[in-house]
C-alpha cells in the first residue's frame, strides 16, 4: 500500500496547449530531453497539418501516425513521473483537444511573446477555466522582439480572464535579451543563445539591491529590472498555491523554448506546484485517486496504424487505484466484464506492455469495438464519469454510399469513426438519410479516406444547409408546445448516436427565432447536460 500512495503523489498528468506555432512542440521536446528520454533534438515530431494540406492524405495520415506516437509522452525528471498528453493545434481537431483536457489534472499554456494571446488559446483556456483546471503559463520566444511583459501579463487577464503572477521576469528581449530573474527560485539566468547551454549557469541573487546584479547585466538594465519588479509586485498578488491549484490564480513564466531557456525553471517549479491525480466526479459520487479499486475512462480512441491488424488503441485515463494487465474490469455500458493482456503504457515515444499502472498514468487498451469516448472501466462498482462533451458540429453534409455491395462495411466504418469522435452522426427522422456534422472541415476528408482505406467502402458526400446542431432538451415532452415544435419543425429534426433529439437549424436567425417562439424547450451547444 505505501508503494501505492508514493506511486500516486509522484505522478503529474499533464497537457500543452497553445495557438499553433507558438512552440508547444518545441517546449515539449526541451522538456523530454530534461528528463533524459530523449537525447537530442528533433526527435519529437510536431503533428500539426501544415496549411494548404487539406487535401493532401498522406498528410492527414502521417499526422494520424505521428499522433498515435505522442498521444502520450511519459519521462521521469527527478523522480516525478510526468505524463504529458497531446492535444492537436489544429483547430479542425479542436475536440479531440477538448476531450483530452478531461483527462489533464493541469495544463501549460505556452504565449507567442510577439503575437500574444491568438484565437486557438482563448478557446482552450476557456475549457480549462470552467474546469478550474490548475494552469502555468509560459510566455515562449523571448530571443525575438515582442510585447512588453506587462502589456503581455495585461493582455492575458483581458484576454483570458486569468488572475497572474510572474514568476520568473525577463531581463530585455529581442536582441536585448539579457536573460531571465527568476522570482521562484530568487536567482539570474544568464542568455547566452547557445541550446546546449548548461543548467548550472543560474546566478543565485537573493538580494536584489547586491551590485552582483549590475556587474552581470549592467547598471541600466540591473535597475530597470529593479523598478519593474517592484512594480510587478505591487500589482500582482503574491503566489499562493492553493489558488494556483484551485484554479484561481495562474503562474507566468517568461523564456525561449528554442534556446532550452527558462525551461529548467518552468519544469522545477511544474513539479514542486502541479498537482498529482485529482479526484473526479462520476454520476454517483466523487472518486479520490487513492482509493484501492481501480477506475478509468475513454478520453481518446485510435486506430491502428497497421491496416493488417484492423484494431484501436482506446487511452483510457486511470482516476483510481491501480490497473493491473489480465485483471477482470467491469466495462459499465456494456455490463460486461473484460480483461486485457497486453495493455500499453507509454514511454517518451514508444508504447510497452506493462503488468501495472497507477491513478493519474494512462493504459492503450487494444479495443476491437467494445469501446466509444466516455466509456467508463471499474473494479465492478456501476458508476460513470462524466464530463466529455460532444460539442456542436459547424459543417454539415448528407453522407452517401457510392458502392452499394459494400454498404455493410460503409455501416460498421461510420459507426467505429464515429465511436473516436471524428465526427458525428445524425439521422434525420422525417426521411432517414444520414448526415455527419463536424467541427473542422478537414474532417470529411478524414472520413472519405479512412473508409476507403480502413472499411474498404466509397462514400460521397451531399451538401446541406445547416448552420448548429442543438441538442433539444424539453421542459414537458407531453406539452402543446413541444407536440407543435416537433411538427412545425419535423424537417429539421434528427437523433444523434445516443438517440437524443437534435435540432438542426438552418441559420443563426431561424435558431433565434425557435428559442424565442419555445421558450420552455432548451437548445444546448454541447451534449453534456
Ligand atoms: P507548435 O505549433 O506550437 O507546436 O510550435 P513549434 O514548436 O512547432 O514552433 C513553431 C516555430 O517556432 C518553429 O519554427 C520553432 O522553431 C519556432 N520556435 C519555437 N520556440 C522558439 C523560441 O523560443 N524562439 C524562436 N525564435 N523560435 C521558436
Amino acid at each position: 500500500m505505501k508503494t501505492f500512495q508514493k506511486e500516486l503523489r509522484r505522478r503529474r498528468t499533464f497537457g500543452i496547449i497553445s495557438h499553433p506555432d507558438a512552440g508547444k512542440t518545441t517546449l515539449t521536446e526541451k522538456l523530454l530531453l530534461f528528463g533524459g528520454a530523449i537525447q537530442e533534438a528533433g526527435a519529437v515530431k510536431s503533428n500539426k497539418i501544415k496549411k494548404g494540406a487539406t487535401s493532401d492524405f498522406m498528410e492527414i495520415e502521417r499526422q494520424r501516425g505521428i499522433s498515435v506516437a505522442t498521444s502520450v509522452l511519459a519521462f521521469e525528471y527527478k523522480d516525478i513521473k510526468i505524463n504529458i498528453l497531446d492535444t492537436p493545434g489544429h483547430k479542425d481537431f479542436a475536440e479531440d483537444t477538448f476531450r483530452t483536457l478531461t483527462a489533464v489534472d493541469s495544463v501549460i499554456v505556452v504565449i507567442d511573446v510577439a503575437k500574444g494571446v491568438e484565437e486557438q488559446t482563448e478557446k482552450l483556456v476557456e475549457v480549462c477555466r470552467m474546469r478550474n483546471i490548475p494552469m502555468i503559463v509560459f510566455i515562449n520566444k523571448l530571443d525575438r522582439e515582442g510585447k512588453d511583459a506587462f502589456e503581455l501579463l495585461d493582455e492575458i487577464e483581458q484576454k483570458l480572464n486569468l488572475t497572474v503572477t510572474p514568476l520568473s521576469y525577463p531581463i530585455g528581449m529581442g536582441y536585448d535579451f539579457k536573460g531571465i530573474y527568476n522570482i521562484w527560485e530568487k536567482n539570474v539566468n544568464l542568455f547566452t543563445g547557445d541550446p546546449r547551454k548548461d543548467i548550472e549557469d543560474t546566478i543565485e541573487i537573493s538580494d536584489l539591491s547586491s551590485s552582483e546584479l549590475d556587474d552581470l547585466i549592467g547598471n541600466t538594465a540591473a535597475n530597470t529590472l529593479r523598478d519593474e519588479l517592484e512594480l510587478a509586485q505591487g500589482v500582482y498578488p503574491e503566489f499562493d498555491n492553493k489558488a494556483y491549484l484551485e484554479g484561481r490564480l495562474q503562474p507566468v513564466f517568461f523564456g525561449s523554448a528554442l534556446n532550452n531557456f527558462g525551461v529548467r525553471e518552468l519544469l522545477d517549479c511544474f513539479i514542486e506546484i502541479a498537482p498529482p491525480p485529482r479526484p473526479k466526479e462520476s454520476d454517483i459520487r466523487v472518486v479520490e485517486p487513492a482509493e484501492d479499486k481501480f477506475t478509468g475512462f475513454v478520453f481518446k480512441i485510435h486506430a491502428n496504424m497497421d491496416p493488417k491488424h484492423r484494431d484501436r488503441l482506446a487511452f483510457i485515463k486511470i482516476v483510481s487505484g491501480k490497473f493491473e494487465r489480465n485483471k477482470n474490469y467491469l466495462h459499465v455500458r456494456h455490463n460486461k466484464n473484460l480483461k486485457f493482456s497486453s495493455p500499453n503504457a507509454f514511454f517518451a515515444e514508444k508504447k510497452e506492455i506493462v503488468d501495472t499502472s497507477y491513478a493519474g498514468d494512462i493504459v492503450g487498451l487494444h479495443d476491437t469495438g467494445n469501446f466509444k469516448i466516455g466509456d467508463t472501466l471499474t473494479e465492478g462498482e456501476t458508476l460513470n464519469y462524466r464530463g466529455i462533451p460532444s460539442f456542436s458540429p459547424e459543417h454539415f453534409r448528407y453522407i452517401n454510399n457510392a458502392d452499394p455491395m459494400k454498404s455493410k462495411q460503409l455501416e460498421k466504418g461510420i459507426d467505429q469513426l464515429m465511436d473516436e469522435g471524428v465526427a458525428q452522426l445524425f439521422v434525420l427522422e422525417f426521411n432517414g438519410r444520414k448526415v455527419i456534422g463536424t467541427v473542422g472541415a478537414l474532417q470529411f476528408e478524414v472520413i472519405q479516406y479512412r473508409l476507403e482505406h480502413e472499411y474498404g467502402a466509397k462514400c460521397t458526400y451531399e451538401n446541406l444547409n445547416v448552420f448548429k446542431a442543438t441538442w433539444v432538451e424539453a421542459e414537458d415532452e407531453k406539452s402543446e408546445e413541444f407536440k407543435d415544435f416537433k411538427r412545425v419543425k419535423a424537417k429539421f429534426l434528427a437523433k444523434d448516436k445516443q438517440d437524443q433529439l437534435v435540432f438542426l437549424a438552418d441559420s443563426q436567425f431561424s435558431l433565434q427565432m425557435t428559442q424565442q417562439k419555445y421558450p420552455s424547450i432548451k437548445f444546448h451547444f454541447t451534449s453534456e447536460f
